[in-house]
């Protein structure tokens, strides 16, 4: 599903076959989750295959290698030039690509002193699809930062995304929403959250929850469409008093929620800042936003 006998990955240093590459039994990302990855988006737009964000991504990984001791030679450029040209020679525009920093052997718990870097890319729709979400909070909490650095996109944190993915469909919903260690919504397992109240956008603040590419965009597109939004903390009986509510992520986009536990939320989708943000983003990632909505009308 992911590759087919004409994909082309990038391995080690040389673009190949997946089945053609190779790795360590003895790794330590394979034992204890210590490596990092990325997960980005191009998408095809009128000026060809266009990676979004791709800098703010190539730092995201190199900040997580940093903070974990993994060594990463390349710099930003070079991981963007090589993830243009393996679009290229798998002929594919809009893709998901996936980067990941794997570290060598080594058993002990001292950060390995090589490290190995893959990019894999492959068509991916919708990461939760297109249909309103049926969420579930869930009875895990993110981890607790002073445990780990949150906002590192390490391998081994996505267990915890993981358990509670696993919570919330087993239970017969879709997705999952966690809480932080104080109590406060978090986010959902790969995704952030927003709520909107009476015309305002709320999502959580930095800290406790990973610091969202995509959150960012769309803090980015309110403030040029005038569109109120705050930062801050908030509780569950908070969000389960919004009018509407919605997930940001890369490879979720913007999805709506269309409830939380037994709570539905009363707006109806179509008239919520989440689905005017939802074509904002879309305009946004394929280079159409050229003049603002506002200034549009
Ligand atoms: N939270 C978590 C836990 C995630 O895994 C992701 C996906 N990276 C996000 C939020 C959204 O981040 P981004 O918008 O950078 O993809």
């Amino acid at each position: 599903m992911y590759y087919t006998k004409d994909s082309i990955i990038y391995h080690n240093g040389a673009y190949m076959h997946p089945e053609k590459a190779s790795g360590n039994l003895y790794s330590q990302a394979l034992h204890y989750g210590n490596g990092v990855f990325e997960g980005i988006r191009s998408y095809k737009t009128k000026f060809g295959a266009k990676v979004f964000k791709a800098a703010e991504h190539y730092e995201r990984l190199k900040y997580g290698a940093q903070v974990m001791g993994i060594p990463c030679d390349y710099t930003v450029d070079e991981l963007v030039d090589i993830t243009y040209n393996l679009l290229e020679k798998n002929n594919l525009q809009d893709a998901y690509i996936r980067p990941i920093l794997v570290t060598g052997a080594n058993m002990s718990l001292l950060t390995a002193e090589e490290s190995f870097l893959t990019i894999q890319c492959w068509e991916w729709g919708k990461y939760m699809g297109d249909k309103l979400l049926k969420v579930k909070t869930s009875r895990f909490q993110r981890p607790n930062p002073k445990s780990c650095f949150v906002e590192a996109k390490i391998t081994g944190h996505y267990t915890n995304s993981i358990l509670s993915t696993n919570e919330a469909k087993k239970a017969g919903y879709d997705e999952a929403l966690l809480l932080d260690m104080n109590g406060n919504v978090a986010e959902c397992s790969g995704a952030n959250v927003f709520m909107e109240k009476e015309g305002k956008l709320y999502t959580p603040k930095r800290g406790h929850i990973m610091a969202g590419i995509t959150r960012s965009t769309i803090i980015e597109i309110c403030k040029e469409e005038g569109i109120p939004v705050a930062e801050t903390h908030f509780t569950l009986e908070e969000l389960k008093q919004a009018d509407s509510a919605f997930f940001t992520g890369t490879a979720a986009e913007v999805v709506g929620l269309a409830s939380l536990d037994d709570y539905t939320f009363p707006l109806s989708w179509e008239a919520s800042l989440g689905y005017k943000l939802m074509q904002l983003y879309k305009q946004e990632v394929l280079c159409e936003r050229s003049q603002k909505l506002s200034e549009a009308i």
